[in-house]
């Protein structure tokens, strides 16, 4: 076992010294980090090969959010996120965070991270809505006001994204 620890969640867990968490820091952009990655394991990297590989082409087409890309083989498990900076900031911490928890989720830490929130019934959460309370957890800490579009459920937020498309 080893040490892995999720930078803006401020949140340390053990996990396999087999697994690995790449956290790669932000990007300008988020297809050619999607496409390098997939590079590295030697998948296709066209449009179409990444749409139906199911990455969020909303996100990807508006370069504007972040990505977990969990993949994992008979031995180990690997979380890689990225991000790219957003305006205003509020939005940016809370993607970091939400992008940090899906690799928490991936790396079977979750219920460590949920006993540092007092979120009634969070353990019945969706993996989405859990990332995104994790990422108001985040901003309840800073001292920072959610703005209201912040606090727009997961599934009316890609119906959102989609309609803009
Ligand atoms: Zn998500």
């Amino acid at each position: 076992m080893k040490d892995a620890y999720f930078q803006i969640l401020d949140f340390e867990g053990r996990i396999s010294s087999n697994d690995v968490y790449h956290d790669l820091g932000f990007t300008d952009n988020l297809i050619e980090t999607v496409q390098e990655i997939l590079q590295n394991s030697g998948h296709k990297t066209d449009m179409e090969t990444i749409e139906k590989l199911g990455f969020p082409m909303t996100v990807l087409r508006h370069n504007q959010g972040g990505l977990h890309i969990g993949s994992e083989t008979n031995e180990s498990r690997q979380a890689i996120i990225f991000y790219n900076h957003q305006s205003p900031e509020v939005a940016e911490i809370k993607t970091r965070a939400h992008e940090e928890s899906h690799a928490v989720c991936y790396l079977g830490l979750r219920k460590d991270l949920e006993k540092m929130v007092d979120v009634a019934g969070i353990g019945k959460f969706c993996e989405e809505d859990f990332c995104d309370q994790m990422g108001f957890y985040v901003l309840r800490k800073k001292g920072i006001e959610i703005p209201d579009d912040l606090l727009i459920p997961y599934n009316e937020r890609l119906r959102i994204a989609s309609d803009r498309l």
